[in-house]
């Protein structure tokens, strides 16, 4: 059956590859997006589609549409944007959350929430699993995103607990694919963009700290399996790739697969920077028919620099 489905920050990175799977199942798709982070050049081979809908909009004001499903994406995700204006970003993940939740609970729709790893902060426990409650500095220059969203996931909650609002909450470890803005500011394109350009790469600190990086197709799977789960399954849910590797590695393979000649150097650490982060996804596997990443480091870097290569 034809769903409609709402996508917040649809012209975002991970959104646009969402709205395109959604359409290519065969969904209608409205995706909403204020144009802060995203490009409408991500999402130019659905607008012929006439079952995608594009929507100028911002999530802290209202919005009203009949729809059956609802994936509330809208945030700004890399440190460089969520730290340009931290009110507005505050702002986005609570009034936004407070808004597609209202609008959850009027038409009776399945909301899902895209949460963050960075609700864990910089982590006493690792890996991490979902009952970690988390290391946040509350009043650093991170908090307006991790604060934000931390509460956002509060109000889900409540609105499941208070209206029966049926909600679904995933935790997303860093993922990275074609469709990030070349200026997005986040390790995984910088690195790929400073090789091709032969700048130099950027470590941050000494580059032992420690990502996990999943692949866009991988992450957007596990949404939709999400989504459909089991009524009672609410998460949270990690949805992240466990292989985890230092920045000085990351860095090592960008150039090693780009043949480049860019030389690594070190930068100041920034603040409250978390020095490791890997996702523990046994309840992803169990929930949700055996989901776990398939594409490692080395096969998603090269699809990601094959993208960045053409729009450079
Ligand atoms: P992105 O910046 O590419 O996409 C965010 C989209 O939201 C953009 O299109 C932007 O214009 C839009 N947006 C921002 N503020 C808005 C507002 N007020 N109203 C309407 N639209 C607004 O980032 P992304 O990587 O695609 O992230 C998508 C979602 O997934 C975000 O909520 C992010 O917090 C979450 N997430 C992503 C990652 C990751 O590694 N990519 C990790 C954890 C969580
Ligand atoms: N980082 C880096 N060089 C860059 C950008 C980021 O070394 O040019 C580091 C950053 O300090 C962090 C890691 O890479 O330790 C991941 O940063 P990103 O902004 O991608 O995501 P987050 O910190 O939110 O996980």
């Amino acid at each position: 059956m034809r769903k409609k489905i709402l996508v917040t920050g649809g012209a975002g990175f991970v959104g646009s590859h969402l709205c395109k799977r959604l359409l290519d199942e065969g969904n209608e798709v409205i995706c909403l997006d204020n144009y802060f982070t995203g490009n409408k050049n991500n999402i130019l081979e659905l607008l012929n589609n006439p079952f995608f809908e594009l929507v100028r909009h911002d999530i802290t004001e209202p919005y009203f549409a009949e729809v059956d499903e609802i994936y509330n994406l809208a945030c700004p995700a890399s440190p460089v944007h969520y730290q340009y204006n931290p009110i507005k970003t505050i702002k986005t993940s609570v009034m936004g959350a407070i808004n597609v939740l209202g609008l959850a609970k009027r038409v009776g729709a399945k909301v899902l929430q895209a949460s963050t790893s960075e609700v864990y902060g910089d982590p006493h426990v690792h890996p991490q699993t979902e009952s970690y409650w988390g290391n946040v500095n509350p009043i650093g220059l991170r908090s307006c995103y991790d604060e934000g969203k931390r509460c956002a996931e509060t109000l889900f909650m409540d609105y499941h607990l208070q209206n029966g609002v049926a909600i679904k909450i995933i935790r997303i470890f860093n993922t990275y694919g074609p469709n990030m803005n070349p200026n997005d500011g986040r390790v995984v394109s910088n690195f790929i963009v400073q090789a091709l350009k032969g700048e130099d790469i950027t470590i941050f600190g000494d580059g032992t700290q420690t990502r996990s990086f999943q692949y866009v197709d991988d992450l957007v799977e596990g949404m939709i399996r999400m989504m459909n789960s089991d009524k009672s399954f609410l998460g949270p849910v990690n949805l992240g790739n466990p292989n985890e590797f230092t920045m000085l590695e990351l860095a090592e393979k960008v150039v090693k697969l780009t043949g480049s000649s860019s030389k690594i150097i070190f930068m100041p650490l920034p603040q409250d920077d978390p020095k490791q982060r890997q996702p523990d996804i046994s309840l992803a596997k169990q929930k949700l028919n055996n989901w776990e990443p398939n594409i490692q480091l080395e096969e998603g870097l090269v699809k990601a620099i094959e993208y960045f290569k053409n729009i450079l």
